[in-house]
Formats: C-alpha cells, sequence, structure tokens
C-alpha cells in the first residue's frame, strides 16, 4: 500500500515527522570512538530469532512472538533430537541515544557485549543519562568489543531535552507465527510486510549472531 501527498514530493529530507522518518540506527563501528548520550532509563528487551532462508537467503533478524514461536519450537526439537540448528537466538536490548557527532536521536540495538558494559557504568558511576559515554569498538563479529568511558556528568540543554525520541516497542517486526513460517520458507520482508514496514526497519543489517544463548 503506497499512499503519496503533495508533501511526499518535497518533503524528502526536511521530513520531520517520527512517523515517517527512516529509523536511525548508530551500528557502533568497529575501530571508531563513538561518543553518546543515553536518553533512557532501561533498554527495551527482547528475544530476537535470525532466519538465514528468509529474504531469499540473505536473512533476516525478528523478535520472537513468544508462545505459538515456530522457531523455538524448531529450536527445542533440534536439541532433543541432536539435529543440527538452523535458527540462533539471543536477547536484543535497544535504547535511544543522542550522537554527539550529529546532533541527532539514533537507537542503538545490541546484545549483552555492550550492553553489560553500559551496566557497569550504572553501577559504577550512576544513572546513564546524566552524562556521555565514550564507546571505543575493538575486533569484528562475535569478537567485537565495547570500552564504554563515562565523561563528566553535564546536563542536557532544553533543545536537547525536548528532541523526539524513538518509540522502542514499534522499532522491531513483530511477525505473527503464520508470518514467520514465511520467512522460513524463504518469503522476502516486503511479501510479508508489505513495502512501508519492511522499508522502516534495518533488520538485515543487524549483527548475524551466531551463538544460541536459549539453553
Ligand atoms: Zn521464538
Amino acid at each position: 500500500m503506497i499512499t503519496m501527498g503533495w508533501n511526499d514530493v518535497t518533503s524528502k529530507s526536511k521530513d520531520k515527522d517520527n512517523t515517517n522518518k527512516k529509523t536511525k540506527y548508530n551500528k557502533l563501528t568497529t575501530g571508531k570512538t563513538h561518543t553518546i548520550r543515553i536518553l533512557d532509563a532501561e533498554p527495551f528487551s527482547r528475544y530476537s530469532h535470525w532466519i538465514q532462508a528468509a529474504n531469499n537467503g540473505r536473512g533476516v533478524s525478528v523478535d520472537c512472538p513468544g508462545a505459538g514461536c515456530p522457531i523455538c519450537a524448531d529450536i527445542k526439537e533440534k536439541k532433543k533430537t541432536g539435529g543440527k540448528q538452523v535458527y540462533s537466538s539471543r536477547k536484543l536490548h535497544a535504547i535511544n541515544i543522542l550522537n554527539r557527532e550529529t546532533g541527532e536521536v539514533e537507537i542503538i540495538d545490541k546484545g549483552k557485549g555492550l550492553f553489560e558494559a553500559l551496566e557497569g557504568l550504572l553501577v559504577e558511576v550512576g544513572d546513564l543519562r546524566k552524562y556521555d559515554v565514550k564507546i571505543r569498538v575493538t575486533g569484528e563479529g562475535n569478537e567485537t568489543s565495547y570500552t564504554p568511558i563515562a565523561l563528566p556528568p553535564k546536563p542536557l540543554t532544553e533543545a536537547e531535552k525536548a528532541l523526539t525520541k524513538y518509540d522502542l516497542k514499534n522499532i522491531t517486526l513483530k511477525p505473527t507465527p503464520e508470518q514467520l513460517q514465511m520467512l522460513m520458507n524463504g518469503a522476502a520482508l516486503t511479501d510479508v510486510f508489505g513495502n512501508n514496514n519492511a522499508e522502516n526497519t534495518d533488520n538485515e543489517s543487524q549483527d548475524k549472531p551466531s551463538v544460541d544463548f536459549t539453553s
């Protein structure tokens, strides 16, 4: 379903409407130091599955729907029978941040490697919303390591406080068991969720997990 109006003709880059804006992620690129300010008291956490067959083999990461999840059932079954695991599962945590380089609100959506390190700061230094954090990222893939350092406390400006955050509960696709089955059979995201929804997610470029944390 594509609905276009006159507003869409010229609004491409000056679109301030959060609902029409593509969600911005901070990927925390390796080899760089990122300075961010955490804007949320808590991350939004959920289990995520990697489906390699989806999107014609390019793979996709989706949130586990919980009850009736065919992927959880498959993982459980393979564990019981000793069959080769096709899917993986891990806990992901999303949080709103202010990118100090661009001045924009972005989302960091990562696993426990980063969030355990951030939780360490929370315990040692205190509320993560009260100071900037410099994160050094080294290594690749599963070897990626995050070293966050707390900078001296500094209040947010009024303009920074007024920035619109993302509604983290709505950033990811929430497939039904039926939609998951389609993805497991190799369907493309656009076939399963429609163009608008599929385009607004960044699932294809999420880190591909290879560790099974369900055990
Ligand atoms: Zn599941």
